[in-house]
């Protein structure tokens, strides 16, 4: 991903046909809320997925250095991203964890950048341990997961006492936390958070009576800081077992959340979005009524209209569902979008934007004027979630990093 540093935004992003701009400082406003709701419970930046698109390295350096409360563990995806974000946040004190867990191929190199992954095969285990010896490693922190209800990644209950036994007194191995996934956080009634919790609950009460004192417990994830209902039960779990509890925040850092059901939320409305997605207009055009707009003329003009063209289109993440139905706003007004998104550009109807001209900012994403366009207006009308809105803004769309109140 390119990426243009802030000397001049304007400078750097009047060469750029489109462009985002992340805003540090609200990054670091969105881990401060969602520390000081988290009752206690330390809360991980999840840098995983680039950042959510946010670029992972930048965003890892942000939360580590922020000033009042910094980030004392981050969350990466794979190896080459954790070693990334380790060339950025150097201190060892600041732990990454390596949340996909490891290919064989990956393990030198994860141990090499001090990356603590999350196991919950034998296999994993043993390839680790070989690895470790091989590399002269004494001791090597690993997480093991527990798969208490959403059959994706973690240990069973029935295999668990598989999995205890390889911690053994002379494996480099060490057992430094013991984590699990909801998969349902933001429905706080629905049955299967019990069940989980309970499943969860059960396996701590193995792992200690296996002998084992993992320092950390985590789960649960933004919703879960939201709803706020289930930390009281995982603070009596982390208390119970002699560990301290983590939850893991991805969304919220970047400003979005999950509707919640079931619960008033606790910070959502505090979260700022972090990224703002901009290009600028490229040509207009006035069609005459009776025009076919774009791809398969799916937009026919019933009126004169004045068109403005932009150099965006589902190629850098446009969503193609857009099609004559998203807004962007130019000059503090919104535009629809007619016709299809094209592969490079995009037209819109600034007919009601007068004074629209050739080199004008558009606003994709963010605020202009009084109006604001976010993720998750994008997401209701491409029947997704901001989280894939975010992440599929593509790699050839540089990211401009505002480390002040510039946004706009
Ligand atoms: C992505 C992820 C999170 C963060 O979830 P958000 O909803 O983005 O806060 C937490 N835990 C695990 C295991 C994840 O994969």
């Amino acid at each position: 991903m390119s990426v243009v540093e802030k000397k001049s935004t304007n400078e750097a992003a009047m060469a750029q046909a489109t462009w985002a701009e992340v805003s540090l400082s609200a990054l670091a406003a969105n881990y401060r809320r969602l520390q000081s709701a988290a009752a206690g419970a330390e809360v991980m930046g999840v840098v995983k997925a680039d950042g959510y698109g946010h670029g992972a390295a930048q965003c890892a350096l942000a939360l580590a250095q922020a000033n009042e409360i910094p980030a004392q563990w981050l969350g990466v995806t794979d190896a080459a991203e954790g070693a990334a974000v380790r060339r950025a946040v150097k201190d060892p004190a600041v732990r990454i964890l390596l949340m996909r867990g490891l290919l064989a191929g990956e393990i030198e190199s994860a141990m090499e950048a001090a990356l603590t992954p999350v196991v919950w095969t034998v296999a994993q285990m043993d390839a680790l341990e070989a690895a470790a010896v091989r590399l002269d490693i004494k001791e090597f922190a690993v997480h093991m997961e527990i798969d208490t209800g959403m059959s994706r990644q973690g240990v069973s209950p029935a295999e668990l006492p598989a999995m205890l036994a390889r911690f053994t007194q002379s494996s480099p191995l060490r057992l430094e936390g013991v984590m699990t996934h909801f998969a349902a956080a933001e429905e706080v009634a629905s049955p299967q958070n019990d069940s989980q919790m309970k499943i969860f609950e059960q396996a701590l009460e193995q792992i200690r009576a296996a002998g084992l004192r993992p320092e950390w417990i985590h789960a649960g994830s933004t919703s879960t800081v939201d709803a706020g209902s289930a930390l009281p039960v995982l603070l009596r779990l982390a208390e119970r077992s002699k560990t301290r509890l983590m939850c893991r925040a991805g969304i919220g850092l970047y400003g979005y959340a999950l509707p919640l059901t079931g619960a008033a939320s606790q910070v959502h409305g505090e979260l700022e979005p972090v990224l703002a997605w901009k290009t600028r207009i490229l040509s207009i055009s006035d069609t005459a009524p009776g025009a076919r707009v774009g791809y398969n003329g799916t937009f026919i003009a019933e009126k004169p209209m004045r068109l403005a063209l932009l150099p965006v289109g589902y190629a850098d993440g446009l969503r193609r569902e857009l099609s004559n139905a998203g807004e962007v706003l130019i000059t503090g007004k919104r535009a629809r979008i007619v016709g299809r998104v094209s592969m490079d550009v995009t037209i819109v109807d600034v007919t009601a934007v007068p004074g629209a001209k050739a080199g004008d900012e558009v606003v994709i994403l963010g605020t202009q004027g009084g109006e604001r366009i976010t993720a998750d207006d994008h997401a209701r009308i491409a029947g997704t979630i901001a989280y894939e809105i975010l992440c599929g803004i593509n790699v050839r769309v540089p990211r401009c990093y505002l480390s002040g109140d510039e946004q706009s």
